[in-house]
């Protein structure tokens, strides 16, 4: 719809709208009349993110953009400039963390937060973060041009370093610790070295930190990752949270013994166990009804010899779901099973909990329902899903109330250079974010 248009259409509205109630009641029904015709730039978005894919380029036609790289700090100079050519007050946090920010027209009220991250995997794809973190930016210049000012501070962000732990989000809303900054990323440099690299100070950090009651929401726009969407031939998923993760280090203990002297049946056989409990782990989250997962990743047999029986194996067990207690009764199921699989040849099972465990993560009902209308509207159908995968929104949704849009990733493929999402969904989650935004606004 040409502007014109949607000026002229936009007042019919409105004057159709003139019935009983309070003004303030009738200002709400105008604006939100009004701000129904606008959508954002399609054509431009796609464009922004065919510029972005030249940062990091890879031959296989993705994009390796690594957090701390020359080629993260020429993306992240890229998106500055659209940030600044879109009238955004663009600023860098002592933790890294790109901002564009537009001010409101209400006083004291706390900011709408929305973005993503451009950092990628090595041999990662071009649209992982880069669609939310442009889409950002494409909402904000659609209201600036469309002469929209929101009640809320806007800021737009980019957090740094996503792929690498969060590590942008996680300063911005939580302590960092020493050893945190002495990690070393993919680039090679530690996240101390990092962040200085990118223009931050990570002796400040606490300068960068936002608590709860600092921002009003929320919304991270992302493409899905899975394949669920894609398979469903639906539009836009509504998530319900970012799934919590449950590790075990996992040892198989038998006895090494002479591969071509030990008769079969008087064999412990480790890696016979274990291999039994890789097919029990994939049996029972099957077996389950819902949506949770379970892998085994990782898995090494010891000694490792052509001639000699496993006497050890070392793997892993990893679980996921929204409901944490539903982990528990699967874990429990698991092992269970791995203690009846042990006794069949005289081995045993350990399972020792692991530390890189992640508590779920839920998204505000009033975001998703936010996001849901805006999807209505918009014609466009949804499904309410879990992320497995994390992502910024959950460290986020520690200081206030969250919503994630997910479109769909075309096969379920991600982290790829062949990932891949269609213009008309990117399109379309953008105009879903900004009328997620601006109902946000109006509530
Ligand atoms: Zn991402």
């Amino acid at each position: 719809m040409k502007r014109r248009t949607f000026v002229r259409s936009a007042t019919l509205a409105a004057g159709g709208a003139v019935v009983a109630g309070t003004a303030g009641d009738l200002v709400a029904t105008t604006r939100a009349q009004a701000q129904t015709g606008l959508r954002i730039n399609g054509a431009r978005i796609n464009a922004h993110l065919a510029e972005l894919s030249k940062f990091g380029r890879n031959p296989q036609g993705g994009v390796s953009r690594v957090a701390y790289s020359d080629a993260d700090r020429d993306g992240r100079a890229y998106l500055m400039q659209l940030m600044r050519d879109a009238t955004l007050a663009v600023s860098v946090d002592t933790a890294g963390n790109i901002w564009g920010k537009r001010p409101g027209s209400q006083a004291g009220l706390k900011p709408i937060v929305f973005g993503s991250h451009i950092d990628s995997v090595p041999e990662g794809g071009n649209y992982d973060g880069d669609v939310g973190t442009l889409g950002a930016v494409e909402v904000a210049q659609t209201l600036i041009e469309q002469g929209v000012t929101t009640r809320h501070p806007l800021d737009i962000v980019c957090w740094q370093n996503e792929e690498g732990g969060l590590y942008g989000s996680h300063a911005a809303t939580d302590a960092v610790t020493a050893q945190e900054l002495a990690g070393v990323s993919v680039s090679g440099k530690t996240i101390r070295d990092g962040i200085r690299f990118l223009g931050g100070d990570p002796t400040r950090l606490e300068e960068s930190r936002r608590r709860t009651g600092d921002v009003t929401c929320y919304f991270e726009l992302h493409i899905e990752q899975g394949g669920i969407l894609d398979k469903e031939h639906l539009d836009i998923g509504i998530v319900e949270g970012i799934v919590a993760i449950t590790r075990f280090d996992v040892t198989v203990a038998g006895l090494a013994n002479h591969a071509g002297t030990t008769a079969m049946g008087d064999r412990h056989d480790a890696l016979l166990s274990a291999s039994r409990f890789v097919e029990a782990v994939n049996r029972i989250a099957t077996a389950t009804p819902g949506r949770q997962v379970a892998t085994v990743g990782r898995i090494q047999a010891f000694p490792g010899a052509v001639n000699v029986i496993p006497g050890r194996v070392e793997c892993t067990l990893e679980m996921r779901d929204l409901d944490a207690e539903k982990i528990k009764r699967l874990g429990a199921e698991i092992r269970a099973e791995a203690e009846r699989i042990g006794k069949q040849n005289g081995t045993t099972f350990t399972f020792q909990g692991s530390s890189t465990d992640h508590v779920a993560s839920l998204s505000d009902p009033a975001m998703r329902a936010h996001v849901a209308a805006a999807s209505k509207a918009l014609g466009l159908s949804t499904k309410l899903m879990p992320s497995g995968a994390g992502h910024d929104a959950q460290n986020m949704a520690r200081i206030g109330p969250m919503g994630m849009i997910f479109i769909p990733s075309v096969g379920g493929i991600s982290h790829s250079p062949k990932e891949f999402s269609t213009p008309k969904d990117i399109e379309n989650g953008v105009n879903v974010l900004l009328h997620s935004v601006l109902a946000a606004d109006r509530a």
